[in-house]
């Protein structure tokens, strides 16, 4: 089969590669559509020996000692693997399991995916919404938003327009928010207000003061939430200077460098909430299913459909921040099709 191999230094091939073999309580999958997520950076620029990707979606072909899934299953691919027994497990967030493991593969004709990984695609759905709505993009996106107490007030300020924020900021303009988004570069600042909806991008939070707009559109208080979705630590002291007494703040940029910050004024005399969002849980899958039924279009953070054997490609105007999200197919035919395995075959 063929499949993607991150070589280091920004440089990636596609490979033939054996079909990988199953262990127990796994699936062969057959790859319909994956997707670049952010967080593959460090395997793209260091090298890795296995495949990544880690958001994808297909068909069942083979099972091995599954309870669940038979052949022929359509299946969107969740990320984390907990232990399945510890207290996190069990009361359904893996993510804080300490023996998580994180499903990789997904950008090679087959992967091999353990059985409770999987979730089957609801029928009104095909695989670039289940990878869409199944992958962490949104997941994180949903997880991030839900943070907000609904009775909050309407004005939302996001940092950070790469797929994460562009998720956040559909999301929001769901719920009926007002969305306004600090980005430095200047396609992402297009996709923020033409692929997502953002009612006004206030330019680069370091050369120009957000604060000053926000507080226009808010009457002097400041922005009822803010989203910190770049992982700088410069952005993440705007975030709390930028949202209003008794606002929130939700982290979800990685950052692990470390953050300078005056907990009086920041934090206690503002009373601000400050929380992260870290992966999704099964239930805010099925939170998404519900919200797309009702109209809402996770379609809205693609900018590129590629066929993987032109991943490299894909793979570098990704991670130069040339691109919103990127879904990289393993046919044509199902880029539109329901997902139905006659129109996805061949
Ligand atoms: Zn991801
Ligand atoms: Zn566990």
């Amino acid at each position: 089969m063929k499949g993607l191999r991150y070589l280091g230094r920004g440089q990636a091939r596609i490979a033939k590669m054996p079909v990988p073999e199953t262990k127990e309580g796994q699936v062969l999958l057959e790859v319909a559509v994956s997707a670049l997520c952010g967080s593959e950076r460090s395997d793209y620029e260091n090298g890795c020996s296995f495949v990544s990707g880690h958001e994808f979606a297909g068909i069942v072909r083979e099972t091995n000692g599954c309870r669940r899934l038979k052949a022929g299953d359509r299946v969107t691919v969740n990320v984390l693997a907990g232990c399945g027994d510890c207290y996190y497990c069990r009361t359904g967030q893996p993510q804080f399991c300490r023996e998580l493991h994180v499903c990789q593969g997904g950008h090679a004709q087959y992967a091999a995916v353990p059985e409770e990984c999987c979730i089957p695609l609801p029928d009104y759905m095909d695989f670039e919404a289940g990878v869409l709505l199944g992958g962490d993009t949104l997941g994180v996106a949903y997880r991030a938003v839900n943070k907000i107490r609904p009775d909050f007030g309407r004005v939302a300020a996001v940092i950070g327009a790469g797929p994460i924020g562009l998720g956040v900021i559909s999301l929001l303009k769901y719920y009926g928010y007002y969305a306004a988004v600090m980005e430095k570069n200047q396609l992402r600042c297009h996709y923020a207000a033409e692929l997502a909806g953002a009612d006004e991008v206030l330019g680069q939070f370091s050369d120009t003061c957000p604060g000053e707009r926000l507080g226009e559109l808010t009457g002097g208080l400041g922005a009822d939430v803010v989203f910190e979705c770049s992982g700088s630590p410069l952005a993440e002291r705007t975030a709390l200077e930028i949202v209003r007494p008794a606002g929130t703040v939700v982290f979800c940029g990685e950052n692990y460098k470390g953050l300078e910050i005056i907990p009086s004024d920041h934090i206690i005399h503002k009373e601000v909430t400050l929380t992260g969002a870290f992966y999704f849980t099964r239930n805010d899958f099925y939170g998404l299913c519900e919200i797309y039924k009702r109209g809402f279009d996770p379609k809205t953070a693609v900018t590129h459909r590629m066929h993987l054997d032109k991943a490299p490609d894909a793979c570098s105007m990704f991670f130069s921040g040339k691109t919103g999200k990127v879904l990289l197919y393993r046919d044509q035919t199902c880029r539109t099709g329901h997902g139905t395995e006659e129109k996805w075959k061949d």
